[in-house]
């Protein structure tokens, strides 16, 4: 099955019990048993639930993984996802991975004694001389927010495999439509399915998908025993904006590639962040491993008060945190989605205070680059 029919007929695409052409929404929390232990396959809507499984089976075939998961938001499927190592465990991450989870691993792991190190993930030999003997996984987010570096995922999964390490791939910026880390040697895929999967700002989810039926059996018993769980009305939201990922990833793509064309000639802007501009460090391996190059973009306009005056002006790139959505937003990252990184460490990470970060929406792409033209 190619992509896109895989996004309508993947999954679940009717509902077995009724024929009805979408999954319902099952509204339950328990289930008869016929005798004890005797069910047609669900017990508790912890455990499992008929509308959230059609999702999990969805997100399994798109990301090319053995099972998939669904929970409350991508925050719970990354912890879900962390809670699979022990106390003493030593974890790598990618320098520049999403606030939340820095935070996480920095703040709650470090308290229950699993270690980690930020590393640059695009420096095979940095990772390398990172690895310790209790190193139990690396965790790749590509293409990272705000730089939008890219990792070379064949690359660190061989890597990964000569040290008996897992790949762990957060895949919300290209999604599954794009790039499909677990063909590419990941263990195991992470989704904020808030951003491009739901696709319509309402609906705040994550997604998980491994790679091996053991992997599946320790995530269950994860996802059952903490659960963090998505419920059934968000689970059909989810299969609702996945049908048309396909439509909206294209759109998105063709628009941000002109709005990164544009900004990369505007004499106010000193550096666009893009994959898809040739001037991208990581452009021609972007190319390798991912077939789009997303709809998120950043550029430097020199300064905080700059930014802000650009965020101020704008018309329709509306001023809100997150991404990957129908409507084009505009964020300014050290002072939202970054700012709860130490200052020294934004600066480090080239995060500055003039960068702004769009995400491309689906609008006319007139409109929105006379809107940036007026703007800036
Ligand atoms: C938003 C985001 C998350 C966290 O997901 P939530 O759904 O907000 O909990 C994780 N990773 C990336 C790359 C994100 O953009």
């Amino acid at each position: 099955m190619k992509r896109k029919t895989k996004l309508i007929h993947g999954g679940l695409p009717t509902d077995p019990h009724t024929g009805a052409v979408n999954v319902p929404i099952y509204q339950v929390s328990t289930y008869e048993q016929e005798e004890i232990g005797v069910h047609k396959g669900y017990e508790y809507s912890r455990t499992g639930n008929p509308t959230r499984f059609a999702l999990e089976e969805l997100i399994k075939e798109l990301e090319e993984g053995k099972r998939g998961f669904a929970f409350g938001s991508g925050m719970a499927a990354i912890h879900a996802v962390f809670s699979l190592f022990n106390a003493g465990d030593h974890i790598l991450l990618t320098d520049d991975v999403y606030g939340g989870t820095y935070r996480i691993v920095s703040k709650v792991l470090s308290r229950i004694g699993i270690e980690s190190t930020f590393v640059d993930t695009t420096d095979l030999e940095a990772i390398s001389k990172a690895i310790r003997p209790n190193t139990k996984a690396l965790y790749v987010e590509t293409p990272t927010n705000p730089l939008l570096k890219v990792t070379d995922i064949r690359a660190v999964s061989e890597l990964v495999k000569k040290n008996n390490l897992l790949l762990i791939v957060d895949n919300t910026f290209a999604t599954p439509y794009w790039q499909t880390p677990i063909t590419l040697g990941a263990d195991i895929v992470v989704h904020s399915a808030t951003k491009y999967l739901g696709g319509h700002s309402d609906v705040v989810a994550g997604l998980a998908v491994v790679n091996s039926d053991e992997l599946g059996e320790q995530l269950h018993f994860v996802q059952n025993a903490i659960g963090g769980i998505l419920g059934p009305q968000d689970s059909w939201l989810l299969i609702r904006g996945i049908k048309t990922l396909g439509l909206r990833m294209e759109a998105i793509e063709q628009n941000a590639k002109a709005i990164a064309a544009f900004l990369e000639e505007h004499p106010k802007v000193s550096k666009v962040y893009y994959p898809g501009l040739e001037s991208h460090a990581q452009h021609e391996l972007s190319k390798t491993q991912a077939d789009g190059f997303g709809g998120i973009i950043s550029f430097d306009v020199g300064s905080d008060a700059n930014a802000v005056a650009l965020l101020k002006k704008v018309k329709y790139f509306t001023l809100a945190e997150s991404l990957g959505a129908v409507e084009s937003l505009i964020s300014v990252p050290a002072r939202m989605t970054h700012a709860s990184i130490p200052v020294e460490r934004r600066a480090e990470l080239g995060i500055t205070e003039g960068l702004v970060r769009i995400s491309v929406g689906i609008e006319d792409i007139e409109d929105l680059i006379e809107d940036l033209q007026a703007a800036l």
